[in-house]
C-alpha cells in the first residue's frame, strides 16, 4: 500500500532507536531518483531486474555495517556510564567521601539563589577539628586521615539528607541546611559537635583527653537580601574563630 520511499521515510522518522539497513530494489536508475532515495535515508539500492549475488554481497555489507553500529552503541552506552561516574567522582573528596570545593561552591550558590527567589532561609557550618597538628604529630599522619574520615562519617549521620557536607580545607568541614534560620543551624551544629565528642576518641595533649571539633554558624538573613553566600560563609568563619578563642569545642555564631 506504499512505495518504498515512503517506507524508508516512515522508518527513519520513527523513535524506534534500532537501525534499519535500508537496499531499495528500483526499476528507476534515473540520477535524480537516486538521490531522491538516498534523500529519504536509503542506505543502498539495486536496480531491477537484479542480480541474486549483487543483492546479497550489498546485504552483507549491510551486516558489517550494522554489527559496527551495535558496537558503537554499546560503547557509547558504556561511555555515558562512565561520563556519570566520572562527574560524581569529580565532586567528591576522595579520602571523606564528602562533596569536594568544587561541589560545595555549586551547592551554595544554588542554595543562596532559591533562598531569594523563594524567601527561604539557609544556613551555614563551618567545623574544624581542634588542635589536629597536634593529633598528627602524636599518632601519625595515616591515623589523622582516619580521623578525618571518621568525624566526615559522624557529620553525615548527624545531618539530615537536604543538607550536605563538604571537605572545605585540609581538616574543615563546611555544612549547608537550606530552608534553615540561624537557630535551627545552631541547633544542628551542636548536634554535630555533640556526636564527634561522643565518639570518645582518643587525643593525649587536648584539654579534655578527647577529639573534638569546634563550629562556626550563621545564617542567610531574609531582611538583608543583599547579603551574598560569601558573607555568610565568612561570618561563619569569623563565628568559628570565636569559638577557637573562647576555648574551642564549641559552638559560635
Ligand atoms: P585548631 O584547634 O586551632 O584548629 O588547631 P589545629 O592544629 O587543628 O589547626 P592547624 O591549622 O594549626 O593545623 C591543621 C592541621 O591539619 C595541620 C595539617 O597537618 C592537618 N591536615 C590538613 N589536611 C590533612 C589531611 O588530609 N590529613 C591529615 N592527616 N592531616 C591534615
Ligand atoms: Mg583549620
Ligand atoms: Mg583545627
Amino acid at each position: 500500500v506504499m512505495d518504498g520511499l515512503t517506507l524508508c521515510r516512515m522508518l527513519r522518522s520513527s523513535k524506534d532507536k534500532v537501525y534499519v539497513y535500508f537496499v531499495m530494489l528500483t526499476v528507476k536508475d534515473k540520477k535524480e531518483d537516486v538521490i531522491e532515495g538516498l534523500k529519504a535515508g536509503v542506505d543502498d539500492y539495486v536496480v531491477k531486474p537484479f542480480d541474486r549475488s549483487e543483492l546479497q554481497v550489498r546485504v552483507r555489507a549491510g551486516e558489517r555495517i550494522l554489527t559496527l553500529e551495535k558496537e558503537l552503541t554499546a560503547k557509547n552506552e558504556s561511555l555515558q556510564r562512565l561520563n556519570l561516574k566520572l562527574e560524581e567522582l569529580v565532586r567528591l573528596d576522595t579520602l571523606t567521601g564528602a562533596g569536594n570545593r568544587l561541589s560545595f561552591y555549586e551547592t551554595i550558590e544554588k542554595t543562596h539563589h532559591r533562598a531569594c527567589r523563594y524567601a527561604y532561609g539557609y544556613g551555614i557550618i563551618m567545623c574544624d577539628i581542634d588542635n589536629f597538628k597536634l593529633y598528627n604529630d602524636t599518632y601519625g599522619h595515616l591515623a589523622g586521615d582516619n580521623i578525618l574520615r571518621r568525624v566526615a562519617d559522624s557529620i553525615k549521620r548527624s545531618i539530615r539528607m537536604s543538607d550536605d557536607v563538604f571537605r572545605y580545607g585540609g581538616e574543615e568541614m563546611v555544612i549547608t541546611l537550606p530552608d534553615q534560620d540561624i537557630n535551627t543551624t545552631i541547633t544542628v551544629a551542636e548536634k554535630v559537635r555533640e556526636g564527634i565528642e561522643s565518639m570518645g576518641i582518643e587525643h593525649r595533649g587536648a584539654a579534655n583527653g578527647i577529639l573534638t571539633i569546634s563550629c562556626g554558624v550563621a545564617a542567610f538573613d531574609m531582611e538583608k537580601l543583599e547579603n551574598k553566600w560569601e558573607d555568610i560563609l565568612e561570618n561563619a568563619d569569623k563565628a568559628l574563630y570565636r569559638a577557637k578563642s573562647a576555648g574551642k569545642n564549641r559552638v559560635c555564631s
